[in-house]
C-alpha cells in the first residue's frame, strides 16, 4: 500500500521559492567584482534567477545541458545557479585556480555549452578559448558599463543578456533525480573526476546541512560562505542558507584577512565556513590589528585538518565556536561535523580540544564504517584505523562518464580514500589519505597527526610529512617544514618538541626546511609533488630509524 501524501518532487528551485516567499526581504550582500558592496534580497534573487532561466531557454539551453560558471561568491553567481538548474540544465562550477590544461580537460569532458564568467577570469579564458569548442557563448557577469573588449565567442554582459527578457516565466518541472549540478574533484592523481549532483541529493543534503548538529542554521543567522561555490558544491551553502531564510554575505573576489574582516564585522556575520588557509590569514591579520570578532558565533573549518592552535585561538581569544568538519566533493560534500554530543558536552580546555581534533560524527543521511584492506569491519575504539567508507542519498554512486570505478563498491559503499578511526561514540578522525599513510615496518604512521603536532611548534608556519623509502623499514617519515618569517630552528628542536606526544617509532627521522610547500588548487598540501621532489632524498644514516 502506498502512502497518501502529496507528490512533491525535491527540486532545488523550490528552495529559492521558499526563501523569496517567506523570507523575501532578507538581505543578501555581496562584494561585487567591480568593487562596490551591493545589496539585494531573496525576492529579487528569485526574480532575476527566473530571467536567467528564461534567457537560457531563449539561447537554446535545454534539460541536461551543462552551463559552466567560473565565478566568485556573489549574488549574481547564486542567481545564475538557480536560473540554470530551474530549467533542468546543470550548473558546472569550474575552479579557476586549476592549471589551464586541467580547465580545458574538464570543460571538454563536461561538454559545457555556455560559460558564465567573472571579469577576473576573462583573460584566462581568452588564452584557452580556442581549445573549448563546446562553448557556444560566454556571459560575462557584469553590466555593459564594465564589459571589457573581448574575443570570447558571442560574449555578452550578463545584465544586458538578462535584460532581454521580462522574467514572466515558470520553472520547469521534472523528476527529482534529474541532474542539477556538477563539480570535478581536483584529481591529485590521474584526470579529474566529475561528480553529478541531483536535485533530490542537493535538497536532502541541504536539510541535513542545516541541522543543529551540523551547521545549526536558522533565519536569525547571517551566513558568509567564504568557501567558494566552485569548491565541492560550495559546501551546500547556496542551498542550506536560503532554505532556512538566513541572511547571506558574499565576499566576492577578496579573500585576504582585512577584506574578510570588513565583511564579517560590517554585516554582523554570525556563521561562516572555509578551509584552514583562509582562517590563518584572518587570524594573522587580527593579531596585528588587535581587532575582535564580536558578532561571529560559529565557524565551520574543513577541507583539510583544522590545526589545534587555530581552534584554540578562535575559541579562547575570540569566543567563536569552531566546528571541525570533513567531507568530499563526492558527498555533496558534508560527511561529518564535530559538534558535542552529551557524552562530550561537559568537556572544556585541552580535553575539549582533543575531541575537536576529530572530524566528528555523521548526520542522518550519511552512513559510515571503517574496514581493513579485505573489507572486514574494524572496531570503533578510537585507535584502530582503516579505510573509511560511506553511503547515503547525497553520496555519489558513479563518476560522470566513467564506468566501474573501483571506489564504488558492489555493496553500495563508497571508499573515500581516507584512513580513519571511529571512537565508541561514533566520532571519526582522519589519520591520513590512504595513499599518504606511511607504512613503516608493516605498521601505519599517520602523516596528519605528525603534521598537526609540528604546526603546534611556535616557530613553524606549515609542515608536511611524507613517507620516504628506507632500506630497513620500507618507509620512514620525513618532516618538511616552512618556518615563520624571521625564525630559525634546528632539526633537533622540532623533533624534541614532538617527543613524548606520539609513539617513539612515529617520530620523523629527519627534518628538511623549505621556503614553500606546494598546494593543490583547493589549498591542500600536494603530497605527490612533495614526494617527487624528495624522490632522491637519502636518509642521513641508514640506521636513522633504529
Ligand atoms: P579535492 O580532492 O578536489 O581537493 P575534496 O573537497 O573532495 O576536494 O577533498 C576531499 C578530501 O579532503 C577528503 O577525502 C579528505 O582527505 C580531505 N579532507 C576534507 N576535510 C578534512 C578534514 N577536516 N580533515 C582532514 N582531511 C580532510
Amino acid at each position: 500500500m502506498l502512502g497518501l501524501m502529496q507528490d512533491w518532487p525535491l527540486l532545488c528551485h523550490r528552495i529559492i521559492d521558499h526563501a523569496a516567499k517567506f523570507h523575501g526581504s532578507r538581505r543578501v550582500v555581496s562584494r561585487s567584482v567591480e568593487g562596490p558592496i551591493v545589496e539585494t534580497n531573496y525576492a529579487a534573487i528569485r526574480a532575476r534567477a527566473l530571467k536567467v532561466a528564461q534567457r537560457l531557454e531563449k539561447d537554446g539551453i535545454r534539460l541536461g545541458d551543462r552551463v559552466a560558471t567560473m565565478a566568485w561568491n556573489t549574488a549574481r553567481h547564486l542567481e545564475a545557479w538557480y536560473g540554470i538548474l530551474g530549467i533542468g540544465a546543470v550548473y558546472h562550477t569550474v575552479n579557476p585556480r586549476l592549471f589551464a590544461e586541467q580547465i580545458v580537460w574538464i570543460v571538454n569532458h563536461a561538454e559545457d555549452r555556455m560559460m558564465m564568467v567573472d571579469l577576473t577570469f576573462v583573460r584566462l579564458l581568452e588564452s584557452i578559448a580556442d581549445k573549448l569548442p563546446s562553448i557556444e557563448r560566454y556571459v560575462v557577469l557584469t553590466d555593459s558599463a564594465h564589459m571589457p573588449q573581448t574575443r570570447l565567442r558571442n560574449a555578452v554582459a550578463y545584465e544586458e543578456w538578462i535584460g532581454e527578457v521580462d522574467g514572466d516565466f515558470a520553472w520547469k518541472q521534472f523528476d527529482e533525480n534529474t541532474a542539477a549540478g556538477m563539480c570535478y574533484t581536483s584529481g591529485t592523481t590521474g584526470n579529474p573526476k566529475g561528480v553529478l549532483y541531483s536535485h533530490r541529493s542537493n535538497v536532502l543534503h541541504a536539510f541535513m546541512a542545516a541541522l543543529p548538529d551540523c551547521k545549526g542554521l536558522s533565519s536569525r543567522d547571517v551566513v558568509m560562505p567564504v568557501v567558494p561555490l566552485f569548491h565541492a558544491n560550495g559546501w551546500s551553502l547556496a542551498f542550506s542558507t536560503p532554505l532556512v531564510g538566513a541572511s547571506m554575505v558574499m565576499p566576492g573576489a577578496k579573500m585576504d584577512g582585512a577584506s574578510i574582516y570588513e565583511m564579517l564585522n560590517t554585516y554582523k556575520v554570525t556563521f561562516t565556513a572555509a578551509v584552514p588557509t583562509v582562517w590563518l590569514m584572518l587570524l594573522q591579520d587580527l593579531e596585528k590589528t588587535g581587532q575582535k570578532l564580536p558578532y561571529l558565533k560559529r565557524v565551520v573549518i574543513g577541507g583539510s585538518a583544522c590545526p589545534r592552535a587555530m581552534t584554540k585561538t578562535f575559541q579562547d581569544v575570540y569566543g567563536v565556536e569552531v566546528i571541525h568538519a570533513w567531507g568530499m566533493t563526492e558527498m555533496s560534500p558534508l560527511g561529518s561535523l564535530c559538534t558535542m554530543k552529551p557524552e562530550y558536552a561537559q568537556l572544556s580546555g585541552e580535553a575539549k580540544l582533543d575531541i575537536q581534533q576529530k572530524q566528528g560524527h555523521p548526520p542522518f543521511g550519511v552512513d559510515m564504517k571503517i574496514t581493513d584492506d579485505h573489507g572486514k569491519e574494524l572496531p570503533w575504539d578510537g585507535k584502530t584505523f582503516g579505510r573509511l567508507k560511506v553511503r547515503g542519498p547525497a553520496v555519489a554512486r558513479s563518476y560522470y562518464k566513467v564506468a566501474d570505478d573501483p571506489v564504488f563498491e558492489e555493496d553500495g559503499w563508497f571508499d573515500t580514500g581516507d584512513v580513519a578511526t571511529i571512537d565508541p561514540y561514533g566520532y571519526m578522525q582522519i589519520t591520513d589519505r590512504s595513499k599518504d599513510v606511511i607504512k613503516s615496518g608493516g605498521e601505519w604512521i599517520s602523516s596528519i597527526d605528525l603534521e598537526n603536532l609540528a604546526v603546534g611548534h611556535p616557530k613553524v608556519a606549515e609542515a608536511a610529512v611524507i613517507g620516504v623509502s628506507h632500506p630497513k623499514w620500507a618507509e620512514r617519515p620525513l618532516l618538511v617544514v616552512v618556518l615563520k618569517k624571521g625564525e630559525s630552528a634546528t632539526k633537533e628542536e622540532l623533533i624534541d618538541f614532538m617527543r613524548g606526544k606520539v609513539a617513539k617509532w612515529w617520530l620523523p627521522d629527519d627534518v628538511v626546511f623549505v621556503d614553500e610547500i606546494p598546494h593543490t588548487a583547493t589549498g591542500k598540501i600536494q603530497k605527490l609533488a612533495l614526494r617527487q621532489r624528495f624522490r632522491d632524498y637519502r636518509w642521513p644514516t641508514a640506521e636513522a630509524a633504529e
